[in-house]
């Protein structure tokens, strides 16, 4: 199912509680102060300097910082070695001598309101200033439990890291850029039957058997042995192997959509409706990607690869946009007189963060809004096909179509489906759902199975 953003807490909602921690440190946590905390970076002043888990010369090697130059930021000193604080909470001590003097820590950090200013670590020192409308302060080093901060006025002091906030991730934005993509040099079968080898003649074995009608994709072609150009070519389905040029014929597509309206929609991307400053976002995975993003960036390919066929593409949206009803993006598809309408949507699992794979939803109707016997056909023919195409194309797990009441489907008149396209609270669909060329091969996906669909309706 498609979880809601309002289960995701945001910064702005945890001010009321950063307040309490603040007030909560102040009278219960009695610190002692960060010992020795460095208020500035180092530079290294040699290449490949070692960075030792111990502070000791004989201490095993953690990582080695191959160009001088490089900055470090130092958490706390220990004799002739300062203890530097890598990613991923990873400590490890770099020798003095080989170390100068750099810039403060440049780092920006968001505060909450009532973020409180001390001159030392300790929680009842006292306060230069109280924060009080948020902003951001520089940090030039931290530890645990504090940051050493300056603020816009030039203030130095500590603050507490429970009254700061780090920025969301950048993430690169997409802006709505139009891409380009190349069609696939494609042929059909015509034999009855043809058999695909593992090489270019038939004295290789055979891979598979295919038949009349199916569709193939070139990836290059050779002169066999036996006089014949043969094709290594790639299935649906990913298989690869060379087949005889005199069993095929060429298929070309780009002129298979033309006349065809496909309404596309980038699920998300709008002010949510009950808070116009607020932007939806969609489900977002355990590294921080937005939903929003990936569904504009594979409904992209999604729209050039049918314009290089030649369809004609209506967007509900091609960048973020302001207040958006689900029921307008289906009116957008309406009053186009799409043929069919797609929306792009990422899946989500708040109880289990391994599930991942593709679902496309239709919807068969209900009392209030009864459907066809023959829409309700095309609808699923379009649901499989999108959905045996996708997966075919970006190779993530099967899990089927199934009828929903999504409102675009709802309140959409045409053939329509909601793809699913992957789990982003899965890790490895997430990393994998972040990449230009996984977003590619999922518009591709889509794109084929419009493809199918259009040939039989
Ligand atoms: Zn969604």
């Amino acid at each position: 199912m498609d979880i809601k953003k309002e289960n995701v807490a945001r910064p702005v909602r945890w001010i009321a509680l950063a307040v309490f921690l603040s007030i909560s440190f102040t009278l219960f946590f009695s610190a002692s102060g960060l010992a020795g905390m460095i208020p500035f970076s180092v530079k290294t002043t040699k290449d490949e300097l070692n960075i030792r888990v111990k502070a000791d010369t004989f201490s095993d090697i953690l990582t080695v910082i191959e160009t001088a130059g490089t900055a470090l930021y130092p958490v706390e000193e220990n004799g002739n070695w300062y203890k530097i604080r890598f990613a991923n909470n990873l400590y490890g001590y770099v020798f003095k001598a080989y170390v100068e003097q750099g810039d403060a820590f440049p780092t920006k950090i968001s505060l909450f309101p009532g973020a409180a200013l001390r001159t030392s670590t300790n929680a009842d020192a006292q306060v230069h200033t109280i924060c009080s409308t948020g902003g951001q302060v520089s940090v030039m080093t931290y530890d645990d439990t504090w940051y050493y901060v300056t603020t816009y006025r030039g203030e130095k002091g500590y603050m507490l890291k429970s009254s700061l906030y780090e920025p969301t991730p950048a993430y690169p934005v997409i802006e709505g850029q139009d891409v380009e993509v190349e069609l696939d040099t494609l042929v059909k079968v015509t034999s009855a039957t043809a058999n695909i080898r593992s090489g270019p003649s038939t004295s290789y074995a055979k891979v598979i058997t295919v038949t009349a009608g199916t569709i193939l994709t070139v990836i290059s072609q050779t002169n066999g042995s036996d006089g014949y150009v043969w094709y290594k070519i790639s299935t649906s389905g990913g298989t690869e192997g060379y087949i005889r040029s005199d069993l095929v014929t060429a298929y070309s597509t780009e002129t298979a959509l033309a006349g065809k309206v496909v309404a596309i929609d980038p699920g998300h991307g709008c002010y949510k409706t009950d808070d116009a400053n607020t932007m939806d976002d969609g489900n977002v995975g355990p590294s921080g990607l937005l939903e929003k993003d990936v569904n504009l960036a594979v409904s992209l390919y999604l729209k050039a690869y049918l314009q290089a066929s030649g369809a004609t593409v209506v967007m509900t949206r091609s960048k973020d946009v302001g207040v958006m009803t689900l029921a307008s993006r289906a009116a957008t598809a309406n009053d186009a007189n799409a043929d069919i309408f797609i929306s792009v949507h990422c899946n989500a699992s708040i109880t289990d963060s391994k599930k991942n794979g593709v679902i496309t939803y239709y919807f068969g109707g209900n009392a209030a809004t009864p459907v066809s016997a023959t829409l309700l056909a095309k609808r699923k023919a379009l649901a499989a096909d999108v959905q045996n195409a996708l997966v075919a194309e970006n190779g993530s797990a099967n899990l089927g179509t199934g009828s929903d009441g999504f409102t675009v489907l709802v309140k959409s008149t045409m053939p329509s489906v909601l793809v699913e396209i992957g789990y982003i609270t899965n890790p490895e669909e997430e990393a994998l759902l972040a990449t230009a060329a996984y977003q590619q091969l999922c518009g591709k996906g889509i794109y084929k199975g419009v493809l199918k669909y259009f040939e039989t309706n």
